[in-house]
């Protein structure tokens, strides 16, 4: 068989294979949200990542006083590739901006990210040359947490409005595209309580 008629064949077995993934796959998956929701939400592994002061009430948070062990999100991880939380503690500076973003991708989907503190969340009270006004200028945040700096109950209180995000998600909107994107929605309930629209909303990564 000619070399071009191979990777006919093969593109299209590929948009079949993903037509069956999207169809049935997404299907039974989504039968089983309940139970992957509460398994991702209830095992965050945060990336041991600070940038400033809101850094210590997140090294608190960990600390026995406060045990962020109950809410299964105490093992911080040395590398992104093992973590699917990034916690953004602090000011980041536009020069800092590139690397958050770097971490950030090298983090495996599905991941989230919360910004933690006034800074991190508009730049707080440096409305300066060197300072990114918010990180979800260069990442998508899931929640944000007010204070400066916010106390380590804050922290806990914003990780349980993201397992609550989390449990809301379609686990099947997580699609890998076959040319390498990365497409996340999430179905997120109406005022009736119903399930609203659940088109993709944005492609968040290219890996
Ligand atoms: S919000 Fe306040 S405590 Fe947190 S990094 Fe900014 S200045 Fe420091």
């Amino acid at each position: 068989m000619a070399e071009h008629d191979q990777g006919f064949v093969l593109t299209r077995f590929d948009t079949l294979m993903n037509a069956v993934r999207r169809s049935v796959g997404a299907k039974a998956i989504d039968m089983a949200a309940p139970v992957v929701n509460w398994a991702r939400k209830s095992a965050l592994w945060p990336m041991t990542f600070g940038l400033a002061c809101c850094a210590i009430e997140m090294m608190a948070t960990g600390a026995g006083r406060f045990d962020i062990d109950r809410f299964g999100a105490g093992v911080f991880r040395p590398s992104p590739r093992q973590s699917d939380l990034i916690i953004i503690a602090g000011t980041v500076t536009l020069k800092m901006g590139p690397v958050v973003r770097r971490v950030y991708e090298q983090m495996p989907e599905p991941k989230w990210a919360i910004a933690m503190g006034a800074c991190a969340s508009t730049g707080g009270p440096f409305d300066s040359y060197s300072t990114m006004q918010g990180v979800d200028r260069c990442i998508p945040v899931d929640v944000y947490i007010p204070g400066c700096p916010p106390r380590p109950e804050a922290l806990l209180y914003g990780l349980m409005r993201l397992q609550d995000v989390i449990m809301r998600e379609a686990p099947s909107a997580y699609i890998f595209e076959s040319d390498g994107t990365v497409h996340r929605q999430q179905e997120f309930e109406d005022d009736d309580g119903l399930p609203a629209s659940s088109e993709p909303e944005k492609v968040v990564a290219t890996v």
